[in-house]
């Protein structure tokens, strides 16, 4: 087995264990998205060739060297962008991906919605929440996200499923995803994307459905 494939099955274990400890945890088995980024392509080909068939990208450009040949070849692969969108690049994500969890302005909702119209691939979204308000990251501030979440449902039509949050990087993050529940919540939203490869645990005790796991699956990711 190669490393790739052993941390797969352990990954997918402690998912597990932590849904079945946690009372406030998932229903169900949350989701695990491989995050793919600067990773070596045999790597990625390891990962398939074990049957994992979910993955994250954060760029269009990249992604699309990556997996265009890859989706043909495996029609079950399913594609989640996590990293920004810029509006340039709409019509090839939808084209390409699967799961969009990024949206978090206005005129990116109203662009996607076109461009989902006009290519007919009414994708699942996600509205991505600034929960530590930071001014570098992109994401909805949280005094907005119900407003947001409103003009993306109404006014565009898009198919919110759900929020997804990166916490500060020196925060706990188990504030950041007890918020993000509370307005899921509060919004009927019913998936949450959140955790990374040093939380994923704490986030499936706050009931993340998906968790985004990169390094603890790939290893380091290459220097860009
Ligand atoms: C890179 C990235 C991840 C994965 O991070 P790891 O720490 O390698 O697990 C998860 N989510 C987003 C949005 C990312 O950009």
């Amino acid at each position: 087995m190669s490393s790739v494939q052993y941390n797969i099955q352990v990954t997918k274990q402690r998912i597990r264990a932590e849904m079945h400890k946690s009372a406030q945890g998932p229903l169900s088995i949350p989701k695990l998205v491989a995050v793919s980024k600067q990773q070596p392509d045999n790597k990625v080909d390891q990962s398939i060739l074990a049957g994992h068939r979910v993955f994250g990208e954060n760029r269009v450009q990249e992604a699309k060297q990556r997996w265009e040949a890859r989706k043909v070849k495996h029609p079950d692969l399913e594609l989640h962008l996590i990293g920004p969108l810029q509006t340039n690049k709409v019509a090839d994500a939808v084209a390409l991906f699967d799961v969009i969890e990024v949206v978090d302005r206005e005129k990116l909702a109203k662009i996607m919605a076109a461009e989902m119209r006009r290519q007919n691939r009414h994708l699942p979204c996600l509205v991505q929440v600034n929960t530590g308000e930071e001014p570098q990251k992109s994401g909805v501030m949280p005094s907005e996200v119900d407003e947001f979440i409103h003009f993306c449902q109404e006014d565009c039509s898009l198919d919110i499923v759900g929020l997804m949050c990166i916490p500060p990087a020196d925060e706990e993050s188990a504030i950041h995803f007890a918020l993000l529940r509370e307005m899921a919540k509060r919004n009927e939203l019913s998936e949450l994307s959140m955790g990374m490869s040093s939380d994923f645990e704490v986030a499936i005790a706050f009931g993340a459905t998906s968790v985004r796991v990169g390094s603890a699956i790939f290893g380091a990711r290459e220097k860009q």
